[in-house]
């Protein structure tokens, strides 16, 4: 063993090593595959993270096979926060009507 080609190995190691990291984590990779349905998917199939914005390790289909039971049994156990949910939505609907009949009466004018 050639003690003095160690660093340049090393070098070589890390920089594949690296890129094979960046290649995951900048999103830059194509394709992934998802941990729950083990499928190779492209990166365009995968939620991003809120904060690093790198693709979640699963793929949209499952997320929303795991999510939508939860989601629904939320629902039925908080049906307050569903009707204020809907109230809500129904008025930011009407605002925006609103807001765009104004623009078009003033664009008619
Ligand atoms: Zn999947």
């Amino acid at each position: 063993m050639n003690l003095n080609n160690l660093p340049d190995v090393t070098k070589k190691i890390w920089n594949s090593v690296a890129t094979f990291i960046a290649g995951i984590f900048s999103g830059q990779a194509k394709e992934r595959r998802c941990n729950l349905c083990g499928e190779v998917n492209p990166v365009t199939e995968f939620y991003k993270h809120k904060n690093h914005k790198n693709p979640i390790g699963e793929c949209k289909a499952c997320r929303i096979k795991k999510n939508k039971p939860y989601c629904r049994i939320f629902l039925v156990k908080n049906p307050e926060y569903n009707a204020l949910m809907n109230k809500k939505h129904r008025e930011r609907k009407t605002e925006l009507q609103r807001e765009y009949n104004k623009r078009l009466s003033n664009k008619l004018i």
